[in-house]
């Protein structure tokens, strides 16, 4: 490869994660055992594999994990029944339904039934209206995997003009908030966009979130961008199936400074993040007694 410098997701998620496994260890010091259930509907093999990765990741980082396994033909008054009980299950910090659920069942009712401070997913109104307002709440993970990546790969972000491709309320909306938040100029393209080459290639940062294999080549870059690439596809290819990203990583690493690849870039920082927000979501149920000087200040105002 030459031009582009490698932002390799794997090691950058091993980092994450040994923080999670540090602040866990902390948190159980304190008499909080971190825990994260996870909601399965169906016999979905790739939503299995997942459910699998998350609940292994968890009980290597030192958290607790409940995995909840319901047939298929489950209706939803039984699913929202179960996210009820671990609203209410002092022992549970996280729930995580795994996506997508059965037709017959409505995903949005279903999001909303959890519990904003276990809402690790950051799906629910309350914390995307958060996230909106620069409000510090649980956000979505792949694009807090993509912020980490970034400041990793960039340091300061203030002022870069950042380019996000796609509208999703799982990456783009969020991924464009966030990088707000950091004080980018933002641009969110989308199917509808015109010209989307040419848009791109004003972009300082670019955030392919697309699920068009290899849509974005070298034409699209402005030379020294710095490109992540989160799209998953599936491709036959000389024979054989492989995943690719939304960008051609072959032509655009000679445009770009810096590029994350496809497998081995944001995929693991997405279950990083989820662990980290099970972390954060444990905080945010168990607040820190206030300090010996402000109770002294209660105490006396009482
Ligand atoms: P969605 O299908 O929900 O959204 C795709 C977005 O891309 C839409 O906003 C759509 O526009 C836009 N779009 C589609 N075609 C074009 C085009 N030709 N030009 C410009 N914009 C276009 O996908 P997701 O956001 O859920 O996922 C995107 C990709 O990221 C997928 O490959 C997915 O597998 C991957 N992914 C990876 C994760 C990871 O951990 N690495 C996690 C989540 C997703 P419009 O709104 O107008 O329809």
């Amino acid at each position: 490869m030459n031009g582009a410098r490698l932002i390799d997701g794997k090691a950058a998620s091993a980092r994450v994660l040994a923080e999670v496994r540090e602040e866990a260890e902390a948190l159980r010091a304190n008499g909080i055992h971190p825990a994260l259930a996870v909601v399965l509907v169906g016999n979905d093999p790739a939503s299995q594999v997942y459910v699998r990765n998350k609940v292994m990741r968890a009980e290597e980082c030192g958290i607790r994990s409940f995995e909840h396994r319901l047939p298929p033909a489950t209706d939803e008054a039984t699913l929202l029944d179960l996210i009820a009980g671990l609203n209410t299950a002092a022992e549970v910090h996280g729930i995580l339904v795994q996506l997508p659920l059965p037709a017959h069942i409505d995903e949005q009712r279903v999001l909303q039934a959890i519990d904003p401070l276990k809402d690790v997913d950051g799906f629910h109104s309350e914390n995307v209206g958060g996230l909106s307002q620069g409000r510090d709440v649980l956000t979505p993970c792949t694009p807090s995997g993509c912020m980490r990546l970034l400041r990793d790969a960039c340091g300061d972000l203030r002022g870069k003009h950042a380019v996000v491709i796609g509208r999703s309320n799982i990456v783009g909306k969020p991924m464009a908030a966030l990088l707000l938040q950091a004080d980018c100029s933002v641009t969110v393209l989308h199917s509808r966009s015109r010209d989307l080459p040419a848009l791109c290639r004003q972009a300082d940062i670019v955030i392919a979130a697309v699920g068009k294999p290899r849509l974005i080549g070298s034409s699209w870059l402005k030379p020294g961008a710095v490109v992540i690439d989160v799209g998953i596809n599936r491709i036959d290819e000389d024979g054989r199936s492989k995943l690719v990203g939304d960008v051609d990583f072959d032509s655009a690493v000679a445009m770009a400074s810096a590029i994350t690849p496809v497998p081995g870039g944001v995929g693991p920082m997405t279950i990083a993040y989820l662990m980290k927000n099970t972390l954060a979501a444990a905080r945010l149920q168990n607040p820190a007694p206030a300090n010996q000087s402000e109770q002294t200040a209660c105490l006396s105002l009482s």
